[in-house]
C-alpha cells in the first residue's frame, strides 16, 4: 500500500490537511479501495515545542522512507523570536535539501467562478493556466560564502548565488518535461544581463532545449519584464522555469493574480518522494476559527495523485468537484465577494462541500 507521510504543521495546517485527507479518504471510496497508508508526525514549530528542534531525524526518517509527503504550514509568531536554526521554517529546507527536492512546481491557473477575485481585469486573468518550476535547492538562498560579518571595521551582509551545470540541466529537463504534458512552450527566466551566474543558467537551458526537446519553444526572458509581463498579460506564459529567488518572487506574483492564495497547490518534486503543500503560510491571524480555505491543500492532494502514484483519473475528480463546488457558490472568507447565489462557508463545510461532489460524479 502506497504511504503517505503527513506533516499537518501549525497554524491552520492541521484544518486544512484534515479537509485535504478526508477528500482522500473519498477518493479511496470511489475510486474501488485502493487504499493510502498515512502516518502523521510533528514539523515547524509544534516540534520545536516538542522536541527542541523543527524538524526531528525521526520525521526526516519517516519522509524519506514514504511514497509522497503532506504538507500543511509551518511557523507563526510565536517562534519569530527563535535563533535562526530552529525556526520552524528550517524545516522546509531541511527536508527539500534531505529529499532532494530540486523543482518546486506551482501552477497559477484562474477558475472561472473566482474571475472577480482577481485584482486584474477580467480580460486579462479569464483562462490563465501557468506553471512556475522553481529551481529550490541552489542559488542564493544556499550558496555560499553567506553571513554578515565585519570587514575594515564596516557592517557588512553577504549572500552569494551559485549555479553549477548539473543543477541548471536537471530543472531544465523538469520544465520541459512538463511543457511535454501542455503546450509546449517554456519561457526561462533570468537576470543574464547583469549575473554571470544566469548568464550560464541561460546558455545551459538553451542546450539543454536543443539537444533533448527540440519539440518544445524556448523562450528567454529577463526576471524585471517577466514580473511586468504577468500582470500586463499573463495568459502569454504556459511554463516558466527560474532560479530559487526569482521564482520565489514571482509565484507570489502569479499567485496574487488567480485571486487567492487559499487556491493555490504546489508540488516539490526530484528525489525519490514528492512533496506537497499548499503555496499559503501558516495564517496565524485566522488559525483555529475555522475559516480556512482547505482547496489550495486539497488540490495539492490531486497533483500528489497525478506526479507521485500516477493517478490522473483521481485527481481529475478531484479538480473537477473544486471547479463544481465554486460553481456552485461555495467560499471560504479569502474568497468570498457578495453576489447571487454564492454563500460563506467554513473550512469543514468546503471540505465536505468537495467530498460530496466527488461522490456525486465518482
Ligand atoms: P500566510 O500565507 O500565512 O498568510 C497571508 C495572508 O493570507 C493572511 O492574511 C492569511 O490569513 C491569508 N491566508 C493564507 N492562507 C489562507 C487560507 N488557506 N485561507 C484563507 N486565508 C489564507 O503568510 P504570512 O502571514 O506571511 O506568514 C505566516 C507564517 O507562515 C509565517 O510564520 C511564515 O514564515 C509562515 N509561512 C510558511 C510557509 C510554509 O509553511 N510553506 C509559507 C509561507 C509562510
Amino acid at each position: 500500500m502506497p504511504k503517505i507521510c503527513v506533516f499537518p504543521g501549525d497554524g491552520i495546517g492541521p484544518e486544512v490537511v484534515r479537509e485535504a485527507l478526508s477528500v482522500l479518504r473519498t477518493i479511496e471510496e470511489v475510486s474501488g479501495g485502493r487504499r493510502f497508508e498515512t502516518e502523521e508526525e510533528l514539523l515547524g514549530g509544534v516540534s520545536y515545542d516538542a522536541h527542541g528542534v523543527p524538524m526531528t531525524d525521526q520525521a526526516l526518517a519517516l519522509a524519506a522512507a514514504s511514497d509522497a509527503v503532506l504538507l500543511g504550514a509551518v511557523g507563526g509568531p510565536k517562534w519569530d523570536p527563535l535563533p535562526f536554526e530552529v525556526r520552524p521554517e528550517r524545516a522546509l529546507l531541511g527536508l527539500r535539501k534531505n529529499l532532494g527536492l530540486f523543482a518546486n512546481l506551482r501552477p497559477a491557473k484562474v477558475h472561472a467562478p473566482l474571475l472577480c477575485a482577481s485584482p486584474l481585469r477580467r480580460e486579462l486573468v479569464e483562462g490563465i493556466d501557468l506553471v512556475v518550476v522553481r529551481e529550490l535547492t541552489g542559488g542564493i538562498y544556499f550558496g555560499e560564502p553567506r553571513g554578515i560579518r565585519m570587514e575594515n571595521g564596516i557592517e557588512v551582509g553577504i549572500n552569494t548565488e551559485v549555479y553549477t551545470r548539473p543543477e541548471i540541466e536537471r530543472v531544465a529537463r523538469v520544465a520541459f518535461d512538463l511543457a511535454r504534458k501542455r503546450s509546449r512552450r517554456v519561457t526561462s527566466v533570468d537576470k543574464s544581463n547583469v549575473l554571470e551566474s544566469t548568464e550560464l543558467w541561460r546558455r545551459i537551458v538553451t542546450e539543454v532545449r536543443n539537444r533533448e526537446y527540440a519539440d518544445v519553444e524556448l523562450s528567454h526572458m529577463l526576471v524585471d519584464n517577466c514580473a511586468m509581463q504577468l500582470i500586463r498579460y499573463p495568459k502569454q506564459f504556459d511554463v516558466i522555469v527560474t532560479t530559487n529567488l526569482f521564482g520565489d518572487i514571482l509565484t507570489d506574483e502569479a499567485s496574487m493574480i488567480t485571486g487567492s492564495i487559499g487556491m493555490l497547490p504546489s508540488a516539490s518534486l526530484g528525489g525519490k518522494v514528492g512533496l506537497y503543500e499548499p503555496i499559503h503560510g501558516s495564517a496565524p491571524d485566522i488559525a483555529g476559527k475555522g475559516v480556512a480555505n482547505p482547496l489550495a491543500t486539497i488540490l495539492s492532494i490531486a497533483m500528489m495523485l497525478k506526479y507521485s502514484f500516477d493517478r490522473t483519473v483521481e485527481a481529475g475528480l478531484i479538480e473537477e468537484a473544486v471547479t463544481r463546488v465554486l460553481a456552485e457558490g461555495y467560499r471560504t472568507g479569502d474568497i468570498y465577494r457578495e453576489g447571487p447565489g454564492v454563500r460563506r462557508v467554513g473550512t469543514k463545510d468546503m471540505g465536505e462541500a468537495v467530498r460530496e461532489a466527488i461522490r456525486k460524479r465518482g
